[in-house]
């Protein structure tokens, strides 16, 4: 076992064990499982550091030096590098570093750019799109007139669409990026578009900002006018988010940096999280190193070869592959509404998935038909495509022990998943997958037992 103090926790462990005791035990869910949601990585024994520092206890309201307070001989030198990095690792005139996650940073970018009431265009939740993006239960579907576009038959954004509502709607704001979609972004098309019509075009990169960084995604910054970035998910940061300003986005409107600011703190946010903060500037400078280029290569190699293993079981993917860090398999063939089964079954191995709709899906979001997995964490780890293989083989296995369960009609749905649970408990093909996965992970240790 190892012996750093966070696993350690050698000061909780005797103030609160029970609090300790939990994180211990998720800290080995994550080390002997597969974890394969691909908003998840992990970070950096380094970065724990930062994030765990007593920057916790300070009060930042504010940006450097132009704070509310006194103290910050070191907050503000931290800030200052957070924010000069990410200028300079995405090659952009401005950055706001102080989001608390991606949601409020959205809720800051329209805070800036829209009135309420404006009309905004985003792609539908159920092809992909995010709930920020003008989904009817998120406060941006409620606050805003929300215009969806869709992916076509083949999984791909439907470009003349795109054109055609921008034509139509004359929206305020469109926005170009995702959760579940498996292709690159023709961020060039959707600039044209954009200008067009005059609407501002902001990128919502968070799933693909660390393969953008390292060159396996192309970038928006010369098409778009503004840019959101979770830093937790392929960018390998700690929860949180920024926006960037591009040089386009500041020659549509001079003073948009000061007002995303503003919408930043004190439109929407107080003090900033520093210690979250300092956790970024940490993540930018690994992101900025050559190694950083082979992994962001490598996620995509990965995903590619989870992909083909799975075709090659004869699973049916959204798009029929992948082009970024992630896989969405389409349960359909089996019958609608299966996700719930494929992902549980699966997390009954030690693979992590997320049940997730697909395009056009017959079923509601809670029991949706698809299962979203992706290759970050895994890739982290040091797995590749060997690796990748075997374990496209083994979410097959798991998958074709389940796939032919029936969603039953609501009022008998309790009964029927606490039987498929103990189905699944005591499936002998589903206990012998989770401890070869059990097996593959202790080959490939991360935060624990490497010395
Ligand atoms: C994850 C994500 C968000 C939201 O980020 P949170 O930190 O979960 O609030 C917004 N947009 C996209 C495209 C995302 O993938």
């Amino acid at each position: 076992m190892s012996m750093d103090w966070f696993y350690d926790l050698p000061n909780l462990a005797r103030a609160d064990p029970e609090i300790a005791g939990l994180i211990k035990k998720e800290l080995e869910r994550q080390e002997y499982g597969l974890q394969m949601i691909p908003s998840e990585n992990f970070i950096s024994p380094a970065l724990l550091e930062a994030l765990g520092s007593v920057l916790t206890n300070k009060y930042a309201e504010g940006y450097p030096r132009k704070r509310y307070y006194s103290g910050f001989d070191f907050v503000d030198p931290i800030e200052t590098i957070a924010i000069e990095r990410a200028k300079k690792a995405f090659g952009v005139p401005h950055a706001n570093v102080q989001p608390y996650s991606g949601s409020p940073a959205n809720l800051a970018i329209y805070l800036a750019i829209c009135k309420p009431g404006d009309k905004i265009m985003g792609l539908n939740l159920s092809d992909g799109g995010h709930l920020t993006h003008g989904w009817k239960t998120s406060i941006s579907g409620m606050l805003y007139q929300s215009v969806p576009y869709h992916v076509d038959e083949n999984g791909y954004i439907d470009m003349d669409e795109v054109k055609r509502l921008a034509h139509e709607q004359k929206p305020k704001l469109i926005w170009v990026g995702a959760t579940a979609y498996v292709r690159e972004f023709d961020f060039e098309a959707f600039g044209k578009i954009a200008d067009e019509v005059g609407a501002y075009l902001i990128a919502d990169m968070s799933h693909i900002s660390g393969l953008i960084l390292a060159g396996a995604h192309r970038s928006p910054v010369d098409h778009v006018h503004a840019i959101m970035t979770t830093t937790h998910k392929t960018l390998r940061g700690p929860r949180g988010a920024m926006i960037l300003v591009t040089r386009k986005g500041l020659e549509k409107d001079p003073e948009l940096a000061e007002k995303i600011d503003k919408a930043v703190f004190p439109g929407l946010q107080g003090g900033p999280h520093e210690n979250q903060i300092a956790a970024t500037a940490v993540a930018l400078g690994e992101a900025m190193r050559p190694e950083f280029r082979e992994y962001g290569a490598q996620v995509v190699k990965n995903a590619k070869a989870i992909a083909s293993a799975l075709i090659g079981r004869g699973l049916k993917l959204v798009s029929g592959g992948t082009d970024n860090h992630l896989v969405l398999v389409d349960l359909t063939p089996y019958g609608i509404g299966k996700g719930v089964f494929a992902s549980e079954a699966l997390e009954e191995a030690g693979v992590f998935v997320n049940k997730n709709t697909i395009p056009r899906d017959p079923a509601s979001p809670f029991y949706p038909s698809g299962v979203r997995m992706g290759t970050p964490t895994l890739t982290t780890r040091g797995m590749k495509e060997d690796e990748m293989r075997l374990i496209g083989d083994w979410i097959a296995d798991v998958i074709n022990e389940v796939k032919g369960y029936e969603l039953p009609e609501k009022e008998q749905r309790a009964e029927y998943l606490k039987k498929f649970r103990a189905d699944i408990r005591n499936n002998e093909k589903i206990r012998e997958t989770g401890q070869k996965v059990r097996e593959l992970c202790s080959r490939f240790p991360f935060y624990l037992g490497r010395g």
